[in-house]
């Protein structure tokens, strides 16, 4: 039987690296994307090793459009018979930054229901899945070091992601009988379009309070992922693991 993990905001930056590595260990993804256009096919036909590509199936996954993502899940259950997912990576997410005092409202909105509110509701849809698969099942969330210690010009955004922490907590305990395991991911720095555009000067700073002093990648992340998601691991829920090079000991 397949071994389904569906991994959302897919198509780049640290979600794309995990779509990457997974798919080379064999599992078949199920990689969320707000477009599944020409552009991901050929993405993924220059990045993957032919070998493996057939392993990357993309599939409509918008957080701003809860029932067109259901709608097009669906779709991709039928196609291809899928019954049960044996892993979620809740990976999408969007970062503005702002000072408190200046936050305009569409953007609180706009962080917190793609970071939190969507990602629950979505998570709770495929719990239907998650309960299918036969040995177990197993989520993983993105959350932040930045909602373990909060940052200048963040509170949204570390709102957020501390709010994440407080879900996967809540849902291990809810569905541990159920063997299904909730973990959260915090990292810290990590190189992806969401870091880019810091200035130098931010990049150097935050490179100084790194005790390992490099930046992270996306590869260092989708290890834990696979970690979290592989059987050794079976003994850990509701955890909350930082992947931050000693950003924040
Ligand atoms: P990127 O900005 O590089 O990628 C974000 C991904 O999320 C993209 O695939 C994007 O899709 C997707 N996304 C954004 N909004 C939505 C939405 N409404 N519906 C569906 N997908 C959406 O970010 P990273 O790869 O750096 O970050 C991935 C995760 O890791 C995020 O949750 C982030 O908060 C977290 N994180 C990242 C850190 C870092 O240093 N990079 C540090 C700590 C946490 P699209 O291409 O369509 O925009």
């Amino acid at each position: 039987m397949n071994n389904y993990i569906v991994v959302t905001g897919g198509n780049r930056g640290i979600g794309w690296d995990i779509c990457k590595s997974l798919c080379c260990k064999g599992f078949s993804v199920l990689l969320g994307s707000r477009k599944v256009d020409q552009a991901l096919h050929e993405k993924i036909s220059a990045e993957i090793d032919p070998a493996y590509k057939e392993n990357i199936i993309p599939f409509i996954c918008d957080l701003g459009n809860l029932d067109e993502t259901k709608e097009s899940f669906k779709s991709l259950c039928t196609e291809r018979s899928i019954t049960n997912i044996s892993a979620l990576i809740n990976n999408a997410g969007i970062s503005i930054d702002h000072l408190a005092l200046r936050a305009k409202e569409n953007d609180i909105n706009l962080i917190l229901d793609t970071n939190l509110t969507s990602t629950i509701k979505l998570t709770n849809h495929l719990l239907r899945f998650l309960l299918k698969a036969q040995d177990g099942a197993s989520v993983v969330n993105m959350s932040s070091v930045v909602g373990l210690m909060g940052n200048l010009s963040q509170s949204t955004y570390a709102a957020s992601k501390a709010g994440i922490i407080g879900y996967t907590k809540s849902m291990a305990k809810e569905y541990a009988g159920k063997n299904i395991r909730f973990n959260a991911i915090c990292p810290g720095f990590i190189q992806t379009a969401m870091t880019d555009n810091l200035s130098e000067k931010a990049k150097q700073n935050y490179l100084d309070q790194i005790p390992l002093k490099r930046l992270g990648s996306g590869e260092d992340v989708a290890n834990l992922v696979h970690f979290l998601i592989s059987k050794q691991s079976s003994y850990i829920t509701g955890e909350t693991i930082k992947v931050d090079g000693g950003l924040y000991i």
